[in-house]
């Protein structure tokens, strides 16, 4: 078989493209494929695929292709432009390659598997490709997966924040708790970045949310507030951030008698800090056994951490009304407990509660997509040479956004 022929059928290329000359170079290990097309009647518009007369002709353009044999493999072509007369003048769509892309489309295809199962620097050295090529390539497979997305039922949605590399700066990630997946990421935690949200979603979508869990953070409720109807029904604290301002207050207690004790020379609160955070039942049966003499003991901290542990009983009702009994209760002995930190977390809960008891008709928390915060996770241990954020929010798009980011090309 003539090579001619040999790659235009490892290319897939197809009327009216045909190879015109193949150049195997051996130094560089490298081929170079030089494309070129029959004379056509007419092209179809790339905008609006009506036949249009051939106008001219681009300069040549290269692509890299998949290797072939070992050899790095570059196709070159002068893509035809079309004058249209609605569009004018539109370079044609080229069956190997998305627009734009210095790759073919089966290149493209096989960069983004393997970017799915390895870090951007494992593929962009076993690919030879630098990091702003690897960037291109995972930038127009989510702008490709965002524009392909159907607008599905979203009835549970979870906003959360997640602290972008070291120090304060976060961004803001929404979660499909259903599908368990990402659907919007924005910098920031303000309510102008979640207020970015509500305009990726369609009238059916925003209309058919049922519940949204998120933190106790009022840019959040705002934003969700002004967006979604009847948003003081559907908003749902999240249970873990509940139980972590309890476990803030039990420790600013532990911390207070830990010193008051200290000066009287009783150890007995010494190093006990992730005890009293811990649950005892993850404890094993040693410690268990040292800790129960401790949450028995008439200290403050005992007291602080059972009024904790009553509090997030609350999670365990399945009616309303005794739920809001059982806290209206809890809340009353907190008041009265004379410990600080105790009565500040119970007239935070009091202030938050009507979306915090909504729990119990919805039923969702952020840790629902725990899975979802591992794969972030490790999208920023594998971001180390992310250059910005901008990146990075594509990255978890990538990972996390369930998209479907083929080139169109290889469908
Ligand atoms: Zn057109």
């Amino acid at each position: 078989m003539e090579d001619r022929e040999l790659y235009r059928r490892i290319l897939g290329i197809e009327n009216p493209w045909r190879v015109e000359s193949v150049d195997l170079q051996l130094a560089p290990r490298e081929v170079h494929i030089h494309l070129t097309h029959e004379g056509l009647p007419a092209w179809p518009c790339a905008e609006c695929g009506a036949p249009c007369k051939l106008y001219d002709h681009q300069p040549e353009r290269q692509w890299r292709h998949l290797d072939t044999c070992q050899y790095r493999t570059i196709l070159h072509a002068e893509p035809p432009r079309t004058q249209c007369p609605t569009h004018g003048v539109r370079v044609v769509k080229l069956p190997w390659a998305e627009p734009s892309s210095r790759f073919t489309a089966l290149f493209e295809a096989l960069a983004i598997a393997w970017l799915k199962a390895a870090s951007q620097k494992a593929v962009g050295d076993q690919l030879g490709l630098s990091w702003d090529e690897v960037h291109g390539i995972m930038d127009r497979a989510v702008k490709r997966g965002l524009a392909r997305r159907q607008a599905e039922p979203v009835p549970h949605l979870g906003v959360d924040e997640k602290a972008f590399r070291k120090g304060h700066k976060y961004m803001t990630v929404v979660n499909d708790l259903q599908r368990g997946r990402v659907l919007y990421v924005a910098e920031d935690r303000k309510q102008e970045s979640l207020d970015g949200f509500w305009g990726t979603l369609t009238e059916g979508q925003l209309n058919g949310i049922e519940a949204v869990a998120m933190d106790m953070w009022d840019p959040y409720v705002n934003s969700v507030s002004g967006h979604v109807a009847d948003a003081d029904r559907k908003i749902v604290f999240d249970k873990f951030h509940v139980a972590q301002h309890l476990g803030m207050a039990v420790d600013a207690v532990r911390r207070k008698e830990n010193k008051a004790l200290r000066a009287e020379g009783d150890d007995r609160l010494k190093g006990t800090r992730y005890d009293w955070l811990r649950n005892p039942v993850e404890m094993d049966p040693e410690d268990r056994k040292a800790f129960a003499a401790l949450r028995n003991s008439e200290l403050k901290t005992a007291r602080a951490w059972a009024m904790k542990e009553t509090a997030m009983n609350l999670y365990n009702y399945v009616y309303e009304g005794p739920a809001r009994k059982h806290f209206q209760w809890w809340y009353g002995w907190a008041m009265r407990s004379r410990l600080e930190p105790m009565k500040e977390v119970a007239a935070m809960l009091k202030r938050r509660f009507d979306n915090i008891i909504t729990y119990l008709r919805h039923h969702i928390t952020n840790a629902t997509s725990e899975s979802l915060n591992a794969k972030i996770q490790w999208v920023k241990y594998t971001a180390r040479g992310f250059r910005n954020k901008q990146n990075f929010i594509n990255a978890i798009y990538f990972h996390c956004g369930g998209l479907d980011l083929a080139p169109a090309a290889t469908k």
